[in-house]
C-alpha cells in the first residue's frame, strides 16, 4: 500500500455536506463517527446555504461532496446552481438521491470542473441499490453530464489514503494506532480545505468524520475570520511543533517535513518542465 502525498494543488475548496446521516453507509465510510460527533441541524437550507457561502473569496471551489451523499438534500441542484454564479464548483456523487431533472440541470452549468461518479462495486463496499431510476439516472448522467472521472470502490479504492485518521476500521488500520511525531506537512494546511456540515460549522477537512475539530461557523463567520481562527491557527502552528494532540496526527497524509518539501519540490519540477515543453512544442 504506497502513501499518496497530499499537495493540494487543485487549490482552496469548502466541502459542503448537506445532511446528517447517509442512507447509502458504504461499508468503507465512518459514518458512526459522524452520527455521535455531530449534533447540529440534520439538513442544509438553502437560505443557510447562500448565507454561509456569501462571504467565500472567488478562488476558493465550492465542493458538493462532504460526509454525506450530497444529493440525498433535495436542495442540492439549487445549491449548486446558486453557488456556481461565483465558484467553481466540484461534484463527488454516487447518483444516489439524483433525479433525471437534475442531471439535465446540471448539464446547462458550464463551471463544474470536476464530477466524479462513485459507482457500485463487485463487494457490495458501495450500498447503491440498483433500482429503475438510478439506472436511468446514471445513464442519463453519462449522456448528458462530462464526468471526469469515475471510482469504484472495490480493492483497488485506495483505503490507506482514506482511512479518515484512523476511523476507518479494516485491515489496514495502523496497529498501533498512528501517531506522528515530528514536523510534517500537508497540503490542505496550505490551501484550505475545510468541510462545512448541514449547521454551517466547520470542520477541518474530509478527514474529520468525527467532528473533532469545529473551526468556526460560516453563519457568524467569515471565511477569512475562520481562516485566522484560533483553532485553526493551532492546527497551522503544530506543524512546527514535535507532538502535539491534533487530528493530523492520527491522519495518513500528515508527511514529515523533509519528505513532504521533497515531493513539493518534485512536483513544481515536472509542473516546470511541462510548461516549458508545451510552450516549445505546442502549435502556435
Ligand atoms: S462514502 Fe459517500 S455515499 Fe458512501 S456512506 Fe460515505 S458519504 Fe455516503
Ligand atoms: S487531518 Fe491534517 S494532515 Fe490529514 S488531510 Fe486533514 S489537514 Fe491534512
Amino acid at each position: 500500500m504506497t502513501k499518496s502525498i497530499c499537495l493540494a494543488v487543485e487549490g482552496r475548496f469548502l466541502e459542503v455536506t448537506t445532511s446528517f446521516g447517509c442512507s447509502v453507509d458504504c461499508t468503507y465510510c465512518p459514518q458512526y463517527a459522524f452520527r455521535a460527533g455531530y449534533h447540529g441541524k440534520r439538513r442544509l437550507s438553502l437560505e443557510d446555504f447562500n448565507a454561509a457561502i456569501s462571504t467565500l473569496p472567488k478562488d476558493v471551489d465550492v465542493v458538493f461532496s462532504g460526509f454525506t451523499e450530497p444529493f440525498l438534500n433535495s436542495d442540492c441542484t439549487n445549491m449548486i446552481e446558486s453557488a456556481s454564479k461565483e465558484h467553481n464548483i466540484r461534484i463527488n456523487t454516487t447518483l444516489v438521491g439524483m433525479h433525471e431533472e437534475d442531471v439535465h440541470r446540471l448539464a446547462k452549468i458550464p463551471n463544474i470542473t470536476h464530477f466524479s461518479a462513485h459507482l457500485p462495486d463487485n463487494k457490495g463496499n458501495a450500498r447503491i441499490r440498483m433500482t429503475e431510476e438510478y439506472k436511468n439516472v446514471l445513464a442519463l448522467a453519462l449522456q448528458e453530464l462530462r464526468i471526469t472521472s469515475t471510482v469504484i470502490m472495490n480493492d483497488d479504492f485506495d483505503q490507506y489514503n482514506n482511512e479518515r485518521a484512523g476511523l476507518v476500521k479494516n485491515k489496514y488500520s495502523p496497529t498501533p494506532e498512528r501517531h506522528l511525531k515530528g514536523f510534517f506537512g500537508c497540503g490542505k494546511l496550505e490551501r484550505p480545505q475545510f468541510v462545512m456540515l448541514p449547521n454551517c460549522d466547520v470542520v477541518l477537512c474530509c478527514m474529520d468524520f468525527g467532528v473533532s475539530t469545529v473551526l468556526g461557523n460560516l453563519l457568524a463567520q467569515s471565511y477569512d475570520n475562520i481562516i485566522a481562527s484560533p483553532p485553526y491557527r493551532k492546527i497551522q502552528d503544530n506543524r512546527y511543533k514535535l507532538d502535539g494532540d491534533v487530528l493530523c496526527r492520527r491522519c495518513a497524509s500528515a508527511t514529515p517535513i523533509l519528505e513532504y518539501y521533497a515531493y513539493r519540490a518534485h512536483a513544481k519540477t515536472i509542473s516546470l518542465i511541462r510548461s516549458a515543453y508545451h510552450a516549445t512544442n505546442d502549435p502556435k
